[in-house]
């Protein structure tokens, strides 16, 4: 009570204080794999094949093709803040890859069993090994040192019995079904992003995958394979760059001029109407949410499409990265960045006169 004055302070456990920071930034099983799977894209993988058991809390496993994991690196590979993808903080002005804090999975190891069998090139057989609490862990008695097993180049992570020590986590989930599309939604996004690499997603002991997408295919194709025919045909596909200087100028400008960027968007024309707007977002190739910006798309169809119609919207965003803070927290997806609101404007304009065009072109099709 108020009259008992102050409590002392105390140092939490680390324990504590590791099941804390897992929580942060492992909300669900879609945000667990959200994490592995970018960790297959940053090892160069061209394929990633995910098996779920339980909507993710039973089983997560992602096997991937990439360079794997070095077994000397095994013993620290769950420890907070390992990673091989920095090492100055200078380094994140320049980041390509999509990790850098070396968080996951000590994170996914306080909260489930992770398992990992990884094969580099130079290796000779897999290795495997097992982690509780950022620690590799002793199995079947024998030393806490990973275990020679066969296996392919390339990495398979096994999450099992997720949030089994956060009941309050485990119980605010919804459904295995729910969580499940979830997943697939993570997936189909990335799949989307990198249609080079091939995706597939299935649940465990089913025979048939709920997603495949081809290796070396297109965006607009690997769309086909995710969202449908239905949308893949009414697509449009523009370039769009900033409404300044001519090429050559653009050419010589220096790297951080921050009036350069570009843009990719696929959007459905006026034939496609939905019920609900589907937008995608890449900033970086990382996948984001701006609801400003899907307000902004959404209000260039107002009056293209009829009332109550949405439309389907992937855009890749490049921008010099000294725009985008990436380190903010993985999980705050929401971003902001410089001059976003130009950005946004001249995004909207070009699509507003690509799809005022598409209509013109519709009526004259019409007449003729
Ligand atoms: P970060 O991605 O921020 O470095 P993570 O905890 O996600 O941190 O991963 C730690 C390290 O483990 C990575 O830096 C990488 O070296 C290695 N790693 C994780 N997953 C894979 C994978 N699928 N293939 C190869 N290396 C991996
Ligand atoms: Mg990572």
């Amino acid at each position: 009570s108020s009259t008992a004055g102050p409590q002392p302070i105390r140092r939490l456990q680390q324990s504590v204080i590791n099941r804390i920071a897992a929580g942060e930034i492992i909300h669900r099983p879609s945000s667990a794999l959200k994490e592995i799977l970018e960790n297959s894209l940053d090892a160069g993988a061209t394929s990633i094949r995910i098996t779920i058991k339980d909507g993710g809390m039973k089983l997560l496993q992602i096997q991937d093709n990439g360079c794997g994991i070095r077994k000397a690196d095994l013993p620290i590979l769950a420890e907070r803040f390992t990673t091989s993808k920095i090492s100055a903080f200078q380094d994140l002005e320049k980041l390509t890859t999509y990790g850098f804090r070396g968080e996951a999975l000590a994170s996914i190891s306080y909260v489930s069993n992770l398992t990992v069998t990884t094969k580099t090139k130079a290796d000779a057989c897999a290795w495997k090994a097992s982690y509780v609490d950022g620690a590799m862990i002793v199995k079947d008695g024998s030393a806490a040192e990973p275990k020679a097993c066969a296996g392919n180049d390339g990495t398979i992570i096994t999450v099992e019995n997720l949030f089994y020590n956060t009941p309050a986590r485990l119980s605010a989930l919804r459904g295995s079904s729910e969580e499940y599309s979830r997943i697939l939604d993570v997936v189909t996004k990335y799949a989307i992003h990198n249609p080079q690499i091939s995706f597939s997603c299935k649940k465990s002991g089913s025979a048939a995958p709920d997603l495949t997408t081809p290796s070396e295919s297109s965006v607009r194709n690997t769309i086909r394979h995710t969202y449908g025919q239905t949308i893949a045909k009414d697509l449009i596909h523009t370039e769009i760059k900033p409404l300044t200087v001519d090429e050559e100028e653009v050419m010589d400008v220096d790297e951080d001029d921050v009036t350069k960027w570009s843009a990719e968007a696929y959007f459905t024309n006026p034939n496609y109407q939905a019920k609900k707007t589907v937008f995608l977002l890449f900033i970086n190739h990382r996948l984001v949410e701006s609801s400003r910006m899907k307000k902004a798309l959404e209000s260039i169809y107002v009056g293209i499409l009829p009332k109550g119609s949405s439309p389907f919207v992937y855009l890749s965003l490049e921008i010099n990265p000294r725009l985008v803070d990436v380190n903010v927290h993985p999980t705050k997806r929401e971003v902001h960045f410089l001059d976003e609101e130009n950005i946004t404007q001249r995004i909207s304009d070009v699509i507003h006169d690509v799809l005022v065009g598409q209509n013109q072109s519709k009526t004259f099709e019409n007449k003729g």
